[in-house]
């Protein structure tokens, strides 16, 4: 393992805390209820941990990547679900401000999204838009002094709970002549659906943000006019080191409560840790957890020495997030019939894992960008 500096380990240590503290125990019940973990959130928010990479000028921690990412492998590791909408509000909008945006728009927006006193949403996905998102229709319009949007965005992470939505809109007729706005919440036009009924992450709420005619002012376009989907895919190269975290630390739950039972479960007169079968699958999994953990360290050094992590993001992303769902796998077949039981969580970790190969990009997706970059 990559040495880890004192100030990460201390990071490491105190989030554990916390999530083990605060997080793992409301974990079944906010899945079962699918409510929003709002308390857990002011939690993590009073630690400072929902703008973890964002400069202390701007209401942020000023920590590295590592240390976010170590932060949401220690979340993820207690609740997925809460690590997901840590990852988004961290990673996507104050990401996107911190490099795209205005000096003004750093002190409206991103101070209070840094300080955890609001969320940050990312709305690029469209019913007929995923994993090509250049097709997106929600249009807008210019008018004196701003623009008017309309369209639909769905599956948008935290919709309806968010107070501040980067919205991607087009902006002319050329395919990738798209642009980022910030819209607030509560913004006449600005409305959301339900939240969806997912198969896991139930208390991170997916659902539609939908734009009916909403004006919004020049000075709340971010970044460049049509420059807004390579924004939003920068943006997603930071999402991907948080969902690579994300997937670490479920793989690494799901081990963990493997290894235990292993280590206790007795048939044919042995620990079935002693059986071959059962401890060659704990040990490839250990052993890729470890080669998560260093991939997504990489990606994140990478993003703080400055210039692109593209590819070091997609590595870790595709990697971690296929580990996850092996990993939570294997693991209720180390548990047998007790895996398949709601009390051992296996079978929400497993759940909540499937989506990290989707969400940010899929794995095919993942693969097109690194089969890409092998030729840059
Ligand atoms: C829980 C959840 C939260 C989400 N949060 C957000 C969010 O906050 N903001 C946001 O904007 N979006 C969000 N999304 C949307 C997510 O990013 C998209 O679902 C994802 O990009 C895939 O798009 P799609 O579902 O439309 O699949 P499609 O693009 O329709 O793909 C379907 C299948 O075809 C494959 N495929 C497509 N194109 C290719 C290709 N060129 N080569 C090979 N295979 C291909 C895909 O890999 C996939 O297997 C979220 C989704 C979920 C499920």
């Amino acid at each position: 393992m990559l040495p880890l500096t004192d100030e990460q380990r201390l990071v490491r240590d105190t989030v554990r805390a916390f999530a083990r503290e605060e997080l793992w125990p409301k974990a079944p019940e906010h899945d079962a209820s699918g409510a929003f973990p709002w308390p857990q959130l002011k939690g993590l928010a009073e630690l400072g941990l929902l703008g973890m990479t964002t400069p202390e000028a701007y209401g942020g921690a000023g920590l590295d990547a590592v240390s976010w990412a170590l932060a949401l492998e220690e979340i993820a590791y207690a609740d997925p679900a809460v690590a997901v909408i840590v990852s988004v509000t961290s990673g996507l909008p104050q990401y996107m401000l911190l490099k795209f945006g205005t000096e003004e728009q750093k002190k409206r927006f991103l101070v209070p999204l840094a300080k955890g006193e609001w969320l940050g949403a990312f709305a690029l996905t469209e019913p007929q838009a995923g994993s090509d998102p250049a097709s997106l229709k929600t249009r807008a319009e210019r008018v004196k002094g701003g623009w008017v949007l309309s369209g639909t965005k769905s599956w948008i992470t935290s919709a309806g709970q968010a107070d501040l939505y980067v919205v991607m809109a087009r902006t002319g007729e050329g395919r990738t002549e798209i642009t980022a706005f910030l819209v607030e919440k509560g913004t006449p036009g600005l409305s959301f659906g339900p939240p969806e009924a997912k198969m896991g992450l139930h208390a991170a709420h997916t659902g539609e943000v939908r734009l009916e005619e909403v004006l919004v002012p020049d000075d709340q376009v971010l970044g460049q006019v049509n420059k807004g989907l390579s924004h939003a895919l920068a943006g997603l190269d930071s999402g991907r080191i948080g969902i690579a975290a994300q997937a670490t630390g479920i793989a690494r739950a799901a081990f963990d409560i493997a290894k235990d039972y292993a280590d206790e479960r007795v048939q044919f007169g042995k620990k079935i840790r002693e059986f071959e079968g059962v401890a060659f699958k704990l040990a490839d999994l250990d052993t890729r957890i470890a080669a998560a953990r260093l991939l997504v360290w990489a990606a994140a050094r990478k993003k703080d020495e400055g210039g692109r992590f593209t590819q070091e993001a997609s590595r870790a992303k595709l990697f971690a997030s296929e580990l996850a769902v092996d990993a939570t796998r294997e693991a209720i077949q180390i548990l047998g019939a007790n895996g398949y039981h709601r009390d051992y969580r296996l079978e929400r970790y497993y759940r909540d894992a499937k989506v990290t190969e989707i969400y940010e990009g899929t794995s095919e997706i993942q693969r097109l960008i690194l089969a890409r970059s092998l030729y840059r």
